[in-house]
């Protein structure tokens, strides 16, 4: 019998990931494979998490607790919030399924930026909502264009702050000026995955909207800085009555027992948060310094990758340099995606890529 799939679903195209290393190394036979193509923390998993999983482990003959009540306390302790403010997903990806479901109707309007992560659209699109795109500015989110792209059909509204693939960020007083123009039937949707690498004070803090009732859910992750991507979890924060919802939308056991344990001690980790951040901005000096020296201009980045124009067909360049045994991500036309490596790492790619390109 033929399947009956509904044409929003049949139009979307699987998510790509970055290549694994050993699938790379397979493929091309090579020894040595260097990933750079996924923004993970390259120092590793925080030593205080790796340590809580040996025990974690031999107890996951039980089901995780559903609540989470003890990553939720912990959350909400750090955020100044109340525990019913805080969302776990597998993953912040998880959420954002979840709002497009509680929140979507058929034909509703979701407001993004043409050149972002992809899984708005991906989740706008399944849930049978319309993805309103809206073009980059200077390669930064337009939110003077966003805020003019809502309708009475408009149900949300995503900001990646700062953006993947671009890197950029928009500040305070942008979101201040889109915030005071949105109407209430449109939640906002601050992805901050990246949060905890960025160093400008202009930053918004977009938490406070979430303090002072606004609809609007900020979007963390335990999968970048705190080096847990493999686990899947991230977290969410808005008003009890967004994430009272969410709730009803979430499957029940989500969040699984390795994932919230491991949370849980990353977060008090300090030490390693700061050596993640320290080493990222010293070597996202030096990466962004020698592709200047190459000629390329990359653009200003609040994250751990760079984003830049190789000035040629970049799935050519990300290929040779794959063959070279770095994987970056190539986004589309002329730009690639490289994650700050360690030093190492970073040598071979910037090797790589002067080998590629002479
Ligand atoms: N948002 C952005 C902007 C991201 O780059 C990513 C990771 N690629 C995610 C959300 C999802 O992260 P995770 O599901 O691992 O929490």
């Amino acid at each position: 019998m033929a399947l009956n799939v509904h044409p929003d679903i049949v139009s979307l195209l699987p998510y790509v990931p970055g290549k694994p290393v050993e699938e790379v190394q397979r493929e091309l036979g090579l020894p040595q494979v260097i990933k750079l193509a996924s923004n993970e923390n390259p120092i590793g998993p925080s030593p205080k998490a790796l340590a809580v999983l040996a025990e974690v482990a031999a107890t996951v003959n039980r089901y995780p607790d559903g609540g989470a009540s003890k990553l939720r306390s912990a959350l909400a302790e750090r955020w100044k919030v109340t525990p019913d403010h805080v969302i776990l997903g597998n993953g912040s990806d998880e959420i954002l399924g979840l709002l497009a479901r509680v929140f979507l109707s058929p034909g509703d309007e979701a407001v993004m930026a043409d050149h972002t992560f992809v899984i708005y659209r991906m989740e706008v699109t399944a849930a049978h909502g319309v993805p309103v795109v809206v073009p980059l500015k200077d390669w930064r989110h337009d939110l003077s264009a966003m805020a003019d792209a809502v309708t009475e059909r408009t149900r949300l509204l995503f900001i990646c702050n700062p953006n993947n693939p671009t890197g950029t960020m928009v500040d305070a007083a942008e979101v201040e000026a889109l915030m005071a123009r949105v109407p209430n039937h449109v939640v906002v949707v601050f992805d901050e995955a990246y949060y905890e690498y960025v160093r400008s004070p202009m930053f918004p803090d977009s938490l406070a909207y979430v303090r002072r009732n606004r609809n609007a859910v900020v979007l963390r992750t335990f999968s970048k800085i705190y080096g847990l991507a493999g686990l899947r979890i991230g977290y969410g924060l808005a008003t009890p009555e967004i994430v009272g919802y969410l709730n009803r939308v979430r499957p029940p056991f989500n969040a699984n027992s390795l994932a919230q344990r491991a949370a849980l001690a990353a977060l008090d980790d300090e030490e390693h948060l700061a050596k993640s951040r320290a080493m990222n901005q010293e070597q996202k000096e030096i990466v962004c310094a020698e592709l200047v020296a190459l000629g390329f201009q990359p653009l200003p980045s609040e994250t751990n990758f760079l984003y830049f124009d190789v000035g040629r067909d970049g799935r050519q360049v990300f290929e040779a340099l794959l063959r070279q045994g770095v994987i970056v991500r190539h986004i589309e036309g002329r730009m690639l995606r490289v994650t700050i490596g360690l030093p190492e790492e970073n040598r071979a790619f910037l090797a790589a890529l002067k080998k590629v390109l002479s």
